[in-house]
């Protein structure tokens, strides 16, 4: 038999606190019972502090890959001009869902070890200025990339478009709000940097966003994935389109209450430092960065190339199964080209950095790679050098 982990590095799911594990045994209640009402109601509340907004909150259940879908299926008609910015697996994904939904795709590509030049969206609204939807990945987990959100935001609206954005993994690991960023549709995920439970989307819409929606010749109703179903149900008058998932929402009622107890800038303090001991235990061992360059590098991944004469379902079978540390690899074109050191959630902390570059460490030498034993570790030590836990708060 398999024995679980010891450490879930994974780019989510991540491992989850003892104090969330507890808070999903609460009774399972009626969904219009006072108690469930009440608990609804305080987990919007807490989801817009951690989001740093005022505006509307959707917590619709499924994975956030259906949050994305339904931001799509909203807000795209036949004929919308969408805006597809396209660094990276996500991104080129959500064009199945423009032209499900058909609308039609303008897209501006790089390289998955890149980002989006804002420049390039100016331009894409002198050629067109007709697009009316942006679509841009916030933070690329499986390239281990970040957008720069705030300035695509700040051109998306000064022509008179909205924008959808994930931030699945961008959330917490850097200090955002969808306000200052320009972001009219903003889907997290629990299971990534909030160390949370997976199985929900996490949405701030903003009044632009409902606007167009409700102007749509025909508005989706009647939908799993109309958020205006959302709107007028619970957003307006307290009632649910269809049964949450009860449990989940208790996870996520305490994962949300524990982020705000520790502080969002703290969560994200702990994310950035994470990632540059992260990558400086990777320049140490020898090994190569994935992102282009640092200020592009996302702080809940690292992605790593992997290393001439190594196989990277090797490596993190062997780091799985030797050492019971569990780590991400590449995902769709870019699988086997990278694998990628997860320090997201409750991992983006020295105990489980060092831990994890001890072991990869371990693993490369053990599959024949010539790597200085201890380099890596020494290197994020350093990173971690005025590291006090009494400040960066820990569950
Ligand atoms: C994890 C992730 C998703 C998908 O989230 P699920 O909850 O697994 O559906 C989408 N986009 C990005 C950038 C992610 O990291």
């Amino acid at each position: 038999m398999t024995h679980f982990p010891r450490l879930t590095l994974a780019s989510g799911p991540v491992d989850v606190s003892a104090e969330t594990l507890r808070a999903m045994q609460k009774p399972v209640v009626y969904h219009y019972d006072p108690v469930f009402l009440e608990i609804f109601a305080h987990t919007t509340e807490l989801m817009a502090k951690v989001f740093q907004t005022e505006y509307d909150i959707v917590l619709l259940q499924a994975e956030a890959i259906a949050g994305l879908e339904a931001a799509a299926a909203s807000v795209i008609e036949p004929g919308t001009k969408v805006l597809n910015l396209v660094s990276g697996v996500f991104g080129k994904g959500f064009e199945s869902w423009i032209e499900a939904y058909g609308g039609e795709t303008i897209e501006i590509a790089v390289p998955y070890n890149q980002a989006i030049d804002p420049e390039d969206v100016r331009r894409a609204f002198q050629l067109d200025p007709s697009i009316s939807v942006v679509s841009v990945v916030h933070s690329e987990t499986p390239s281990g990339t970040i957008n720069p959100i705030k300035e695509i935001g700040r051109i998306a609206h000064e022509h008179g478009a909205i924008t959808i954005v994930d931030t699945v993994s961008g959330l917490l690991s850097e200090d955002l709000s969808p306000e200052e960023w320009g972001m009219d549709i903003a889907v997290a995920g629990p299971q990534k940097c909030l160390s949370g439970v997976p199985g929900m989307s996490l949405i701030a819409v903003s009044p632009a966003a409902w606007e167009r929606m409700e102007s749509l010749n025909k508005p989706l109703r009647g939908s799993f994935l109309s958020l205006l179903d959302w709107k007028s149900s619970w957003v307006d008058n307290r009632r649910f389109p269809y049964t949450p998932s009860v449990s989940d929402v208790y996870a996520l009622e305490s994962v949300l209450q524990q982020t705000l107890d520790e502080g969002v800038a703290n969560i994200v303090a702990r994310h950035q430092v994470s990632a540059r001991a992260t990558r400086a235990a990777v320049r140490a061992l020898r090994l190569e960065i994935w992102a282009a360059n640092d200020a592009i590098a996302t702080a809940c991944c690292t992605a790593v190339k992997v290393p001439e004469g190594i196989d990277d379902a090797t490596l993190r079978g062997h780091m799985r199964s030797r050492y019971g540390v569990m780590i991400s690899g590449g995902y769709g074109s870019i699988a086997g080209k990278l694998f990628r050191l997860g320090h997201m959630g409750l991992s983006a902390h020295p105990t489980s950095v060092i831990a994890q570059i001890g072991i990869l460490e371990r693993s490369l030498l053990d599959l024949g790679l010539n790597v200085q034993a201890g380099a890596g570790v020494a290197a994020a030590l350093a990173e971690f050098s005025d590291w006090d836990d009494a400040t960066y708060t820990y569950a």
